[in-house]
Formats: structure tokens, sequence, C-alpha cells
């Protein structure tokens, strides 16, 4: 084994409806920042924090699996979709920590737009007993955190990868990197439109909306 290898489980949860080069440049960056073997794409099955997506779940899964199926440190982790629970993610992150034991870390990483609604997630504060969060800043969501994240950072925030690599869970880290403005959102909006969302994703994930009609796309 390469002992240079960090040994931490490192996921990006997201509905990923569509999944976008924002989240692939993301997460690639944070397996190379962490020097850890991947990061694992989660899709959530019922998106209990928004609007129902424009397709299945098992569609969104797919279309993770056709994105990173050539990048061998992005891997498209379909445990919430095929989960008998619902997507809670507190239940994940528990799954998580029997899953990989007491010792080995656990990061979650997130857009600055989810960290900040964090205060609206079911037992969100239970979040730092299972793992850490790792932050990235997003283009249009310089958004000005609100007291209780404040303090919530204050109080957990580390600023480098050996301080939470050395413990198991219980920190935040914001890193500062050069994201991508794209959106899922902006992706469903062209393709209803008849506009071309090609070059803000991987092709094949075009190929698969084209060949699955989705997000009202239409041929004519
Ligand atoms: P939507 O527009 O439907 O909300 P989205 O583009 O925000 O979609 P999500 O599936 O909601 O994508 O996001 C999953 C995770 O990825 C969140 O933590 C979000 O902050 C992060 N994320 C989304 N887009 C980017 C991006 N361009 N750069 C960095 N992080 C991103
Ligand atoms: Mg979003």
């Amino acid at each position: 084994m390469d002992l240079s290898v960090n040994d931490a489980f490192v996921f990006m949860g997201g509905t990923f409806d569509p999944i976008h080069f924002g989240h692939l440049r993301t997460a690639l960056e944070i397996q190379q920042w962490l020097g850890v073997k991947q990061v694992n794409l989660i899709p959530s099955k019922v998106p209990v924090h928004r609007n129902a997506p424009g397709c299945s779940s098992e569609q969104r899964l797919a279309m993770v699996q056709h994105a990173v199926a050539e990048e061998p440190a992005l891997v498209a982790d379909a445990r919430e979709i095929e989960s008998t629970q619902d997507s809670y993610t507190l239940f994940t992150l528990q799954a998580l920590r029997q899953e990989q034991g007491s010792t080995t870390p656990v990061c979650m990483v997130m857009g600055m737009d989810a960290y900040l609604s964090l205060p609206g997630w079911r037992e969100w504060q239970a979040f730092l007993d299972y793992a850490h969060i790792i932050v990235v800043a997003r283009p249009g969501y310089r958004i000005q955190p609100d007291d209780t994240m404040a303090q919530f950072t204050e109080r957990f925030g580390v600023s480098d990868t050996s301080e939470l690599l050395s413990k198991p869970h219980g920190h935040v880290l914001i890193h500062e990197m050069t994201p991508l403005g794209i959106s899922a959102t902006q992706i469903r909006q062209l393709v209803a439109q008849g506009q071309s969302p090609r070059y803000l994703f991987p092709d094949p994930v075009w190929a698969y909306i084209k060949e699955h009609n989705l997000y009202g796309y239409n041929q004519d």
C-alpha cells in the first residue's frame, strides 16, 4: 500500500440534478488537496431540503456514473439511493462511521450555500460527532453567515488539512478554491428552453439527458 495516501473517507452529497463540472472539479481538487485515494459522490434519494428533482433518483445516479466512468479518483456511491431509509444526512454519517470504524477521518464536502443552510437540516448539530465538514467557496454564494453559523465556524473551524486529518471528526475547514460558476438549475433551464447546456458538464451526461428526454428535453 502507498503510505503517502491519506486514509480518510471523503464524500460530497447532493441532488446532482444533473451532475456538472462545478461538482466534479470541486471533488477532484479536494481529492488532490487532501491526498486521499478518492472522493465519493453520493446522490440523495429523497431531496429532503429541496423541491423534487426533474428526473428519477436512478437517473441522477446513472448520470453520476457516466460522469466519473473515466476518473478513478471519483466514485459514484449509490448508498443513499439504494438505502431503504430516507436520505437524511445524519443517517448517512452514522452508517459511514459504523463502516469506517472509530478512528478513520470522515469528511463531508459541501459548497458554501449548502453549509450556510445547515440550520435547516435535521439534527445538523450532531453531524460533527461523526464527520468533519469541508466547505468550498462558490461564486454567487458569498452570503453572510448568520450568527448561528458564524459561531459554529468559529468554534469548530481549523485552518489546515493535517489538523483535520489528525482526528476522525469534529472540525470545519473552509477551503478557498476557484470553483466554477455552474449550477444544475442553469442546466435544467437551458435544456427546458431548448438551448444547449454543452460544456457545462460531461458530454456523456448530456447524451443521457437527450436519450431519456429529461428536464423537458425535446428533439424538435
Ligand atoms: P441546484 O441548482 O439544483 O441547486 P446545484 O448546482 O446547487 O443544483 P446540488 O446538487 O444542489 O447542485 O449541490 C450539491 C453540492 O455541490 C452542494 O454542497 C453545493 O454547494 C455544491 N456545488 C454545486 N455547484 C457547485 C459549484 N459550481 N462549485 C462548487 N460547489 C458546488
Ligand atoms: Mg444547490
